[in-house]
C-alpha cells in the first residue's frame, strides 16, 4: 500500500500511479457505486455527496449508497435525498469505498456493492486502513476524506461547484471539530478558504453540524455524566440500554461527550463506552496529542486515527471496561503530552 500526502508538491511515481489509475477508472466506468461507514459522521456523508455530486455533474451513472441513509442533521447538504439507504440490486465498473478503513466499516451496502462491483477504489485518510481494494487513495496525513476527495478532483479538473464545496467543507468541519486538530496545517485552512470561496457557508455548516443538537442528548447527558471517572490519567463514562430505552431512542446517537472529556486538563485519553443490545458495546476514544488511542482500536478490532479512534468489542459493559481499561491506562504510560 502506497500513501502520501497530498499537498507535497512532487509526489513520488507509485502514488501519482494511484491518482492517475482511479481518475482513469472513473473516466471509463460506464456505471459508479459510492458507500461510505455505517453511522455516517459528516465526512463520511460529506465525502460521499461531494465526489456524487461531482461525478453526477460529469453526466456519469452514479449511485450513491449508505446504511439507514443520511442522518437528519446532515440533510441540508444538496442531493443527500439521492443516497439510498439499502442495495438490493444492480451491479458497477466502479465501487470507490469513502472513509472507512476496513471492509465491515462499509456495512451491507459495501458488502453488496462490493461482490456487484468490478474494480474497488479505497478513498480514505485512516492510518488504520487494512489497504482493502484494488485502487487506493489512502492518505493519512489528511484531516478528512473530504480533503482527499478535493485534491483527487481539482487533479481530474473537476469545477468546484457550491454543490460540491458543501459537503466537502462539511467534511473539514466535522472531522477537524472545527479546525481545532493538531492535525491542521495552513494547506487545510487554505483548502477551507477556497471551498468558501467556490460557495459554502462556514457559519452554516458550523451551526448544522458543531452547534446543533436535539434536547434528547442533553438528557442523555445528564444520565451518563454521574457514570464518569478518572483515575490513571483516563476518563470514562457509560451509556447504558437503560438509558436508551428510559428515553425511547432506538439507538445511541453521537452526543459528543467523549470529545468533551479528553478536553478535561488531569486526563490524558477518554473513553466512553456504549452498551449495544446484542452483548456488545462501542467504544469511543480520545487522548491528547502524544496519546495514542488507534492502537488500542485496532488491537480490539476497531481503528482511527491517534486522537479519535473506536471499535466494537463482544461482553458485558464491566467485561469489556475491564478489558480495555488497563489497555487506555498502558497507552497514557507510554505516551506523553505535546504542549
Ligand atoms: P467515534 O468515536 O466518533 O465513533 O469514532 C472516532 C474515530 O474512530 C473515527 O475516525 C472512526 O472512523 C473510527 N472508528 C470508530 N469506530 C470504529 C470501528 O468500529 N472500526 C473502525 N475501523 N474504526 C472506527
Ligand atoms: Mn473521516
Amino acid at each position: 500500500m502506497t500513501t502520501i500526502d497530498p499537498r507535497t508538491l512532487n509526489t513520488p511515481p507509485t502514488f501519482a500511479a494511484q491518482w492517475d489509475a482511479a481518475a482513469e477508472a472513473i473516466a471509463a466506468a460506464n456505471s459508479i457505486l459510492l458507500v461510505t461507514h455505517v453511522n455516517p459522521d459528516g465526512d463520511a456523508i460529506g465525502s460521499l455527496l461531494g465526489l456524487a455530486n461531482a461525478l453526477w455533474a460529469r453526466g456519469k451513472r452514479v449511485d450513491a449508497a449508505v446504511d439507514g441513509g443520511v442522518p437528519p442533521f446532515l440533510q441540508f447538504i444538496p442531493n443527500s435525498d439521492l443516497v439510498n439507504a439499502a442495495l438490493i440490486a444492480g451491479g458497477w465498473d466502479v465501487m470507490v469505498s469513502l472513509d472507512s478503513s476496513d471492509e465491515s466499516r462499509t456495512g451491507e451496502c459495501g458488502i453488496y456493492g462490493r461482490a456487484h462491483s468490478a474494480t474497488v477504489i479505497n478513498l480514505d485518510h485512516h492510518p488504520t486502513n487494512t489497504g482493502f481494494g484494488d485502487i487506493h487513495l489512502i492518505v493519512p496525513s489528511a484531516v478528512s476524506a473530504a480533503e482527499i476527495v478535493y485534491e483527487w478532483l481539482k487533479r481530474m479538473g473537476d469545477p468546484i461547484t457550491p454543490d460540491i464545496a458543501v459537503p466537502l467543507l462539511t467534511g473539514l468541519v466535522t472531522d477537524t471539530m472545527g479546525f481545532r486538530v493538531s492535525s491542521v496545517i495552513p494547506a487545510t485552512l487554505q483548502i477551507a478558504q477556497e471551498l468558501i470561496e467556490a460557495g459554502a457557508s462556514l457559519s452554516k455548516i458550523m451551526a448544522r453540524t458543531l452547534n446543533s443538537q436535539e434536547y434528547v442528548v442533553v438528557e442523555l447527558w445528564k444520565r451518563a455524566l454521574p457514570t464518569v471517572q478518572l483515575d490513571q490519567g483516563v476518563i470514562h463514562a457509560e451509556i447504558r440500554q437503560q438509558f436508551i430505552r428510559e428515553l425511547g431512542l432506538n439507538e445511541i446517537p453521537d452526543i459528543g461527550l467523549v470529545s468533551w472529556l479528553v478536553s478535561v486538563n488531569e486526563a490524558f485519553v477518554s473513553a466512553v463506552f456504549k452498551e449495544q443490545p446484542d452483548n456488545k458495546v462501542e467504544i469511543s476514544l480520545r487522548s491528547k496529542p502524544g496519546f495514542d488511542v488507534s492502537k488500542v482500536a485496532f488491537s480490539l478490532g476497531g481503528g482511527g486515527h491517534k486522537q479519535a479512534s473506536g471499535a466494537t468489542v463482544s461482553g458485558t459493559l464491566e467485561d469489556v471496561k475491564a478489558r480495555v481499561l488497563p489497555l487506555l491506562y498502558a497507552a497514557v504510560r507510554d505516551g506523553s503530552p505535546v504542549l
